[in-house]
């Protein structure tokens, strides 16, 4: 046998802990019970993958994230007596047997109760009771149970298994009709003839074939079943939480959004970075929150330098004397473009009526790869005020010269030829700078929280060329903790009670935890960060989109394409949201507890950056995660177009070719 107690530690750590599986006991005893013993021979290297295997008889042996689920809810303990209905494998009686007094345990077909037995047997569970048999009809001598765990889903809770419940005792079922997907349903006996029940997410399951399940050959019948009343779809369930969104222009688009208004920073996210209507309504939202709740930063996923130079055109100040075109770097279509343009007029005449002062609101970039316009502008600012400070600044930062253009490049350098030194020269400069705006915060304050800001991303974009290299997680967290660091920055330099919104892809705004990216790559963002870090005080809130087109690249440093975005696949929430056939809507995931119980279940969700490559598009797209603990919010845009580029892909005429100003 493999010695696999490794991957098992893994499976627990990754699989069950961090998808949010508490219970003490559950943990212990999958920790325990080797899966690898229940899998059909072949398959043992798999058996701490997250996922159903096949066993004999053309059935499966159950993903243990859903067997922990199912036993958490059913609340099993010590001292309990607990009967399963589809043994299959054995694999989750065994786990019962670690947990509980007595596990009583039915399987139709009698070669796979036999071969359990004898896995049972072999492993020394002595208390594990197998029989072959319809398990809808429970196992009266034994009854009652504390818990009746169903394997296979049902039309409805078969009323035979109710009745064989002590009173308190939970039996967990999968039931519903759709092959693809059924949902998880909890009874409860509360007394002597009385029930509750409760749903949980969508699962899939094998039928449940007897007397009180389906007729053999399928679900198409129930043989004799205590049916349920036919619940709505999830697609139903979407279309009756959904809120209807007008056009952007009208005031309640906006002020759908109130309900955020009190937290101290809002995240708003997008599916793509080229599609127009997720930058209008972000614009449309961030203008509300501005004019009517105080939100005075707007912090983008966006180049630092770059936006510091909106950001002057928007508060009214001097241009730097350095100023080029902002936003040149590839790709230029993601903040060079009509919707963001007119976002940054907005803000301009905005701040010109603001009279209080500190009212205005500023525009910044919290992300780190303009390094070359970072160093020019601490060197443009040292220069100023302290050429012989400036002079050494430029002796260290020379260490970086030969990578300013092409710093994807540093890291190898770094690796082969111990650049090394270039880390301690730029993290002395990043010192300096941040110790001179300690010694004379009172002058010059705007211009120096630049300086120390771009110095503070000098550092953080060396350590992340460095470690890019290597590839993995490391480079991502860098990227992802510079940006939530430079956010607690802008709103401690702003004021105690600043209030914040923030823009950026869904993949740093929905929480990492509950993701792939999280789960699998141990990779953090902004929006996991933000909300460790003020809890309630944060709202993240992502968008999607079915179909439709978007403005973006086939490779990086391409040309910008408009291409057609493909419908979303069937296994996906956009795909639930498409067919809840609502054209657009706000989904407050936190205001419906049985919807979002129901989206919290793991699906692909459509991920498009600035690459997008519609023909691998499940591999390079699509990842897994839990919608429902992933936001607070979706927004919903079932068909959208590409934003309309300015500059070199200019493809709108009549748009001044001077944008954002004229230098
Ligand atoms: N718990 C199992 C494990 O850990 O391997 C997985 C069970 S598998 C998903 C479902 C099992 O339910 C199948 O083996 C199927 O034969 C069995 N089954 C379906 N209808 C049944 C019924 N009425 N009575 C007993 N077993 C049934």
């Amino acid at each position: 046998m493999l010695e696999l107690s490794r991957e098992r530690r893994r499976m627990v750590d990754v699989h069950l802990s961090r998808r949010g599986i508490h219970d003490r006991e559950v943990l212990q005893a999958m920790q325990e019970v080797p899966r690898e013993a229940f899998v059909d021979p072949g398959f043992e290297e798999f058996a701490y993958e997250d996922g159903p295997l096949p066993i004999a008889e053309g059935q499966t042996i159950s993903q243990p994230y859903i067997v922990a689920f199912m036993l958490e809810m059913a609340g099993i303990g010590r001292g309990d007596q607990v009967l399963e209905v589809g043994t299959g494998s054995g694999y989750a009686a065994a786990v019962m047997s670690r947990i509980v007094d007595h596990v009583y345990t039915i399987e139709r077909h009698a070669d796979l109760a036999e071969a359990a037995r004898r896995r049972f047997e072999k492993l020394g569970y002595g208390n594990i009771t197998v029989r072959t048999g319809d398990g809808t009809k429970g196992w009266p001598e034994a009854a009652p149970f504390d818990a009746i765990v169903v394997a296979a889903s049902g039309p409805g809770a078969p009323l035979a298994l109710q009745q064989q419940l002590d009173v308190g005792g939970s039996l967990v079922i999968p039931v519903g009709e759709d092959p693809e997907e059924q949902r998880l349903l909890k009874v409860v006996r509360t007394g002597a003839s009385t029930y509750s029940e409760e749903e949980f997410g969508a699962v899939r399951f094998v039928p449940l074939i007897g007397e009180e399940g389906w007729r053999e050959g399928g679900r198409s019948g129930a043989s004799h079943a205590s049916r349920l009343p036919r619940s709505p779809s999830l697609p139903q369930m979407i279309a009756a939480a959904a809120e209807p969104l007008p056009e952007f222009d009208h005031p309640s688009f906006a002020k759908a959004f109130d309900r955020f208004a009190d937290r101290r920073v809002v995240l708003l996210g997008e599916a793509s970075h080229g599609t127009s209507e997720f930058y209008r309504a972000r614009a449309w939202i961030t203008r509300r929150l501005i004019e009517e709740h105080g939100f005075t930063i707007v912090a983008a996923e966006a180049d630092w330098p770059d936006a510091a130079a909106v950001d002057r055109y928007v508060r009214h100040r001097q241009a730097s004397p350095r100023a080029t075109q902002p936003f040149q770097r590839f790709p230029t279509w993601m903040w060079r473009n009509a919707e963001f343009a007119a976002f940054v007029e907005w803000l301009r005449g905005h701040n010109e009526r603001v009279k209080a002062p500190g009212g205005q609101a500023a525009f910044y970039g919290l992300d780190i790869y303009n390094m070359r316009g970072s160093i020019a502008a601490v060197l443009e600012y040292l220069d100023r005020v302290d050429p012989e400070a400036a002079g050494i600044a430029r002796e260290r930062y020379g260490c970086l010269t030969p990578w300013q253009h092409e710093p994807s490049t540093y890291g190898r350098a770094a690796l082969t030829r111990g650049y090394r030194e270039c880390e301690e020269a730029v993290l002395k400069q990043c010192r300096d700078m941040l110790a001179r705006q300690s010694d004379d915060a009172s002058q010059d304050g705007e211009e120096l929280f630049d300086a120390a800001q771009n110095a503070r991303l000098i550092a953080s974009a060396e350590h992340y060329y460095r470690t890019m290299y290597y590839g993995g997680a490391q480079s991502w967290n860098l990227r992802d903790t510079h940006m939530f660091e430079t956010l607690q920055h802008l709103l401690e330099a702003r004021s105690p009670d600043a209030k914040a919104v923030v823009w950026a892809h869904n993949s740093h705004i929905g929480d990492a935890r509950f993701t792939q990216m999280g789960i699998v790559r141990d990779e953090v963002n902004i929006g996991q960060l933000c909300r460790q870090r003020f809890g309630e005080e944060v709202a993240l809130i992502g968008f999607g989109t079915h179909s439709g087109t978007v403005a973006a690249a086939k490779d990086w440093d391409g040309e910008m394409e408009v291409m057609s975005v493909r419908p979303s696949r069937e296994d996906s929430y956009e795909r639930l949201c498409h067919d809840a056939s609502v054209a657009r809507f706000l989904l407050a995931l936190a205001a419906d507890p049985a919807l979002r119980d129901r989206l919290i279940e793991r699906r692909l969700e459509r991920f498009i950056g600035v690459i997008y490559r519609p023909e691998t598009e499940l591999h390079s797209h699509y990842a897994e995660a839990s919608l429902a603990r992933q936001f607070d919010a979706f927004v919903w845009f079932d068909e959208t177009t590409a934003v309309t580029p300015l500059g070199p892909e200019h493809v709108a005429s009549g748009v001044p070719d001077t944008y954002p100003f004229g230098v």
